[in-house]
């Protein structure tokens, strides 16, 4: 038999090798960031175009290369930052393998400008799949520029695995916090399809972490710092009391490089015993530094993983520190403990200018005719004239003109009542083959608070309220989003909401589903949202936490399509504007329960798949006795 093995071509064994190195735009954005670091820039920009599948672009001031280096970059295993195996052991590059601008090149449209600061004119080298194109000396500023075009474009496979550009970005944003949280003497600029994401000046960490996840984060960071012999650490960790119910803002980074460790993680959030809500994730940014010789970074081909020498000595230390820090900030006297908060202005007003207290004399004032008075002074529009007026002993007065029409205090129990829900007959498709089956109305019972009893005519249901009214709220959202029909609730005064400007890009991304269910978005930008309406099956009061815990499910979930979008919007607001186990239900409230539920789609499982009822038979009551 003849010999069969053979050389693969180089570009067949460029792809494969750029596989490892590039799995999405993330990877190369990564890649690109850690060399502008390693060549020393002070001002890096990173410019994406649709989440870096069209491009990827970054400019930095750094070092800049020659033209025989600009050439040589492009090689497999050429690199500038080791030179001999020893090398290995004292790492302190990014980069060390030399194989990210082969790789990258192998798979896209690739253009480099680079320059060294004493060289009069720079190089420019276009490369399409590992092939050079061009070569050129050109005028350029100096540092390097890469742009990455169409990545994988000739492997059409990869480039269809690609996520949704939501999830692409995500990726994109999350490798760039993980650059942008170590490298505070670094000015950071990010652009996506032409808007700025991120604008990072050169500061302390502190600051750096702040202008990354906004500016509420300040007053939520305690300082966290130890030094010993085996490590050096530093950072912060959130309060206790802003845990969140995702894991999403938890960095360790080791000798200035993002690391992931379950270990560490534990570490931390055993410190924190005893601190947290059930199912809350604290926050925290720590910095370890240790000789590099005690660790091991070459375990794991995205390098976000790495093996340390004494893991269990570098483990108690962690979380001694951060309850040491706790412990600090837990004793510091609380101050404002005894404030009247009705003291408080409404925040609508701070950023009014006072106005000046004008008197006003009713020269037709007289006291003798009381009938009179009543009726001309009664001025609905100044609520201060009703308070004196009317009755000074009612409060509630002051509030006349501010609120509509509604004074009552709105409850989660009481507002859903108002909901209108599409009249849809009763099916009665649960019980199908059974005549008797029908609901029996007017006779609900509400135990414990948490169920609604019912009967049917072959005995009863028993009904989680929580789990019904989820369901209820799933579907009529649903319903709104796809058919666009809610209504609105305008609110007297749009609603300021701060986020983080990443929370802020996603709620740009769902803006048009969230105004299908009733939101009126004045402006989303930067770290604010002002919000001038909202769906009609919510309180204001609820809007914050709700938005809230919308974004972190969306950066949990990070949904792929348009229609698992929908569905989570649905869900995670059904999960928030649901009643509660723990709420008194009026008769026409349980009621009310009971025939919605029942005119759902699918009224037996809440949207996350749990049974929203049972029924007993009077077979299986007859049994028991
Ligand atoms: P590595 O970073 O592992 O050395 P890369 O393929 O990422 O490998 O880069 C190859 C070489 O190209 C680097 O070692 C460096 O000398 C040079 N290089 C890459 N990017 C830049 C840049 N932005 N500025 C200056 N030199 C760069
Ligand atoms: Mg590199």
């Amino acid at each position: 038999m003849s010999d069969i093995i053979q050389l693969l071509p180089d570009h067949v064994a460029n792809q494969i090798a750029a596989g490892e190195v590039v799995q999405r735009p993330a990877s190369v954005v990564k890649e690109l960031l850690e060399n502008a670091i390693d060549a020393k820039a002070t001002h890096i920009k990173l410019i994406i175009k649709e989440a870096g599948k069209t491009l990827i672009q970054v400019i930095d001031n750094g070092s800049g290369m020659s033209v025989t280096d600009a050439r040589l970059s492009f090689e497999r295993h050429a690199t500038s930052k080791i030179k001999s195996a020893e090398d290995l052991f004292q790492i302190n590059t990014k980069g060390f393998r030399g194989e990210a601008l082969a790789s990258i090149a192998a798979i896209a449209h690739v253009e480099l400008k680079t320059r060294l600061e004493n060289d009069e004119v720079g190089t420019e080298i276009k490369i399409e799949g590992s092939e050079v194109t061009s070569q050129e000396v050109c005028v350029s500023p100096k540092g390097t520029s890469i742009s990455v075009k169409n990545l994988f474009y000739n492997i059409p496979a990869r480039r269809n695995f690609l996520k949704s550009n939501t999830v692409e970005l995500r990726h994109i944003i999350d490798e760039f916090h993980r650059v942008a949280m170590v490298h505070t003497d670094i000015r950071f600029d990010m652009f996506h399809n032409g808007s700025e994401v991120f604008s990072l000046p050169i500061s302390n960490c502190r600051q750096r972490i702040v202008h990354v996840f906004g500016g509420k984060t300040n007053e939520k960071l305690v300082p966290v710092e130890e030094e010993t012999g085996l490590v050096k650490i530093s950072g912060y960790v959130g309060k206790p009391e802003y845990a969140k119910r995702t894991r999403g803002e938890q960095f360790f980074f080791v000798n200035d490089r993002f690391i992931k460790s379950a270990y560490l993680n534990h570490a931390v959030s055993s410190a924190f015993e005893g601190l947290l809500k059930e199912k809350t994730h604290p926050s925290y940014f720590i910095y370890l530094q240790v000789d590099p010789k005690t660790i091991d970074i070459n375990i794991h081909p995205t390098k976000t993983e790495i093996k340390f020498d004494d893991e269990h000595s570098l483990y108690a230390m962690l979380r001694s520190t951060i309850k040491h820090s706790l412990g600090q900030f837990n004793v510091a006297p609380v101050l404002d403990f005894n404030r009247d908060s009705s003291m408080d202005t409404p925040y609508e007003y701070k950023s009014k200018t006072a106005k000046v207290p004008t008197i006003e004399v009713d020269r037709s004032f007289n006291p003798f005719k009381e009938e009179k008075r009543k009726s001309s002074g009664t001025n609905t529009s100044n609520p201060y004239t009703n308070f004196k007026k009317e009755s000074a002993g009612s409060w509630e007065n002051l509030y006349v003109g501010l609120e509509s029409a509604d004074t009552t205090p709105k409850t989660t129990a009481d507002n859903f009542s108002t909901v209108e829900f599409e009249s849809v007959e009763v099916t009665g498709s649960l019980f199908k083959g059974d005549e008797n089956a029908e609901l029996e109305h007017n006779t609900t019972y509400q135990l414990r608070r948490k169920y609604i009893v019912t009967t049917i005519k072959s005995g009863m249901v028993i009904i989680n309220q929580h789990r019904a009214h989820q369901r209820i709220v799933y579907e009529e959202v649903l319903r709104n989003i796809t058919m666009a029909s809610a209504v609105s609730q305008q609110l007297l005064f749009p609603l300021k909401l701060s986020f983080s400007k990443q929370e802020v890009e996603l709620l740009k991304t769902v803006k048009e589903q969230l105004e299908n269910t009733g939101f009126v978005f004045d402006m989303i930008s930067g770290e604010e949202a002002t919000i001038s309406g909202i769906p009609t099956v919510t309180t204001e009061s609820e809007v914050s936490v709700l938005l809230e815990k919308l974004v972190s499910d969306i950066e949990q979930e990070v949904p792929d399509s348009g229609f698992s979008l929908t569905d989570l919007l649905a869900r995670s607001i059904s999960g928030s504007l649901a009643v509660r186990t723990g709420v008194d239900l009026a008769p026409e409230q349980q009621q009310h329960i009971v025939n919605s539920l029942f005119a759902c789609t699918e009224p037996t499982i809440t949207p996350d798949n749990k049974v929203t009822f049972i029924t007993l038979t009077v077979d299986d009551i007859d049994k028991k006795f």
